[in-house]
């Protein structure tokens, strides 16, 4: 039996959606193939509220997260963590050879501006990652506040990871000073797993272009300069089936209005929080709390595993806590094309199971 999926990705796909990926293949040096890949990213330019460039990548978001980390990171990282993401990051750096240093919030808050105006103000560090809304404890980062500490330092390229954000809450990447924001397909762009896409402000670029073993498939120089040389084509040959599905999932989602989308995830996360409030607690400060997903601490001492075999006979399925956090959170996704309705549906599944 399919199982409708509340976890932080894979997401449900609406059925026109999956059938988009299934539309017969063109080549990939066609005049068809440009259009395509040149109406996403300025589609996508849109979502992201910038008029830099974007860039598509076959991969999952970690590729371009490796990719902005490797590419524009001359001096050292400043990488900062709330969760199993940002963590990751760091593990990116290390692997890499690319010097960082990790700054960590307690799981359940948020990185503040004054975390971050205190790392930068030591001028040791020319890059930053933020995440925007960290999976694993279900915190959204004041990255407007942020921002305005970034901005007094010109020389810092500024990473932001949107990937279980952008579609689902405003990104705005200019406003903001972005120099790289990334995302996967699989979140709340709802679509399946396997292209990743980023914004790419000219400062990084800059940068990139004066560092030195940036690697070759995630060189975001080499991405860049061809799909400007050879109008919006790339190196090598991406997912093309992505591409047709992304292009009428954009079309969807403009057409719906992408603010009655955020509104749409924001009145979700709060019906959601008010129900983990009554039965549990949340694990994220609520201020900071994240509205495409919601991780809840299991204070009733529930077997996690239980429940969602139980949900699962039921045809449902949500997450258990990430990592350390596993059996001691559990999380409800209320990303992509996910109803209010499905929702409330899956939370009285939940009480109905527990007998709450
Ligand atoms: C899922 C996720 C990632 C990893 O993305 P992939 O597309 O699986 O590589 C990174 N950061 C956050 C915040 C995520 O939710």
């Amino acid at each position: 039996m399919h199982k409708s999926l509340f976890i932080p990705g894979p997401v449900n796909v609406s059925k026109d959606v999956l059938e988009k990926m299934a539309t017969p293949m063109i080549g990939h040096r066609t005049k068809e193939a440009s259009v395509l890949q040149r109406n996403i990213s300025d589609k996508l330019r849109k979502l992201m509220y910038t008029k830099e460039e974007i860039i598509l990548s076959t991969s999952s978001g970690s590729g371009l997260m490796e990719a902005a980390v490797k590419s524009c990171t001359k001096k050292k990282a400043a990488v900062f963590a709330v969760g199993a993401f940002g963590e990751r990051w760091y593990t990116m750096c290390t692997a890499n050879g690319i010097p960082a240093d990790r700054f960590d919030s307690v799981w359940g808050q948020p990185t503040t501006p004054e975390m971050v105006e205190e790392a930068l103000s030591t001028g040791e560090y020319d890059l930053i990652t933020i995440t925007h809304n960290e999976t694993s404890t279900g915190i959204m980062n004041p990255v407007a506040e942020i921002a305005e500490v970034v901005k007094k330092y010109p020389d810092v390229v500024f990473c932001l990871d949107t990937v279980s954000s952008l579609g689902g809450a405003k990104i705005e990447v200019d406003a903001w000073g972005v120099d790289i924001c990334i995302s996967s397909t699989q979140k709340c762009l709802g679509l399946p797993p396997g292209l990743a896409l980023c914004s790419l402000s000219q400062k990084a670029l800059e940068r990139a272009r004066t560092v030195e073993n940036r690697g070759l498939y995630f060189d975001l120089v080499e991405l860049y300069d061809t799909i400007q040389k050879k109008d919006y084509q790339y190196p090598s040959t991406p997912s093309l089936s992505h591409m047709f599905a992304l292009d009428y999932q954009l079309d969807k989602m403009m057409e719906e209005g992408f603010e009655k989308r955020f509104d749409k995830h924001l009145e979700q996360a709060q019906v959601v929080r008010e129900w983990a409030k009554k039965h549990f607690e949340m694990l994220a400060e609520e201020k900071y709390a994240s509205n495409t997903l919601t991780t809840i601490k299991n204070t009733k001492g529930i077997s996690v595993a239980d429940l969602n075999k139980e949900l699962g006979k039921r045809g449902f399925t949500i997450s258990n806590g990430y990592g350390a956090l596993k059996e001691k959170t559990f999380r409800i996704a209320h990303m992509a094309d996910t109803t209010m309705e499905e929702v409330k549906e899956v939370l009285a599944h939940i009480e109905d199971i527990l007998g709450l």
